[in-house]
């Protein structure tokens, strides 16, 4: 049944509710990471928050007892850096957000303009103010295309939860009239990117995720076979409220992983 499973060469993954849970590893995680690492496989974590740079990612994988290079995690951030500089190199933006977007622009080469940027990017961030707001409102009355880094209404934290790009991006779009575009999951482009970046093809390539309308929708769109699990917010009873459905369906990294043993 899984011999095709067995076949695929490149692993594009999830991370909340797929190999952690707040601040805690999910049951098969570590061993998942050994066995991609043993057996020499191809992998990107994906995460469709732009707050944390890949070496922030990193460290916390560290600290919850797995190492994994900074190179293997994908950002929102990092795909909406790629898409602005292949939508116009060398733009300029005025951006709202944390390390994880302003490292991901500057690496593209993309500069800082609060004055009449391209465009007005919106990520995750803990210091939003009026008068970004304000700003960010005047900048694309002026003409700059609204982006958000994903359109996440809401992120968890240890503390609970926390209003995400979406949220944050919603006053903008209500004061402006302008629609955001949303780079972040669903959006098929960032798993097409994702794909690229392992230098792998569709047939070969895997996406796991434990969310339908996110990861499964974004895995179906980009035609890359999808795992299911149900070690985070989707319940196996609502798979057939959605119109799309996955490949596999899992408990978690534990069944994977020996799956593909
Ligand atoms: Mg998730």
């Amino acid at each position: 049944m899984f011999e095709e499973l067995k076949e695929k060469t490149a692993f594009i993954s999830d991370m909340d509710g797929v190999v952690y849970h707040g601040n805690h590893l999910l049951p098969g995680a570590a061993e998942f990471i050994r066995l991609l690492e043993e057996r020499n496989l191809r992998y990107l974590f994906l995460t469709n928050s732009s707050e944390r740079t890949p070496r922030e990612l990193a460290e916390k994988l560290s600290r919850l007892g797995v190492t994994v290079a900074p190179e293997h995690f994908y950002t929102s951030a990092l795909a909406t850096a790629d898409f602005l500089s292949r939508q116009k190199p060398g733009c300029s933006v005025f951006a709202v957000g944390e390390a994880g977007l302003a490292n991901a622009l500057y690496e593209k080469g993309i500069s800082m303009n609060d004055v009449d940027p391209d465009y007005v990017v919106i990520g995750e961030t803990r210091t939003y103010s009026f008068e970004r707001l304000e700003k960010a409102v005047r900048l694309v009355l002026g003409g700059a295309r609204l982006i958000g880094t994903n359109p996440d209404l809401t992120g968890p934290t240890e503390n609970g939860i926390v209003p995400a790009t979406g949220s944050l991006i919603a006053p903008i779009e209500l004061s402006t009239g302008s629609k955001a575009y949303f780079i972040g999951k669903p959006n098929p482009f960032m798993m097409r990117r994702a794909v690229k970046r392992l230098d792998a093809m569709s047939r070969e390539t895997i996406i796991i995720g434990d969310r339908m309308d996110t990861d499964i929708i974004a895995g179906v769109e980009a035609e890359v076979d999808t795992v299911l699990v149900l070690s985070g917010v989707t319940k196996k009873e609502e798979i057939p409220r959605f119109a799309y459905t996955p490949k596999y369906v899992m408990s978690g990294l534990a069944e994977l992983t020996s799956a593909l043993a």
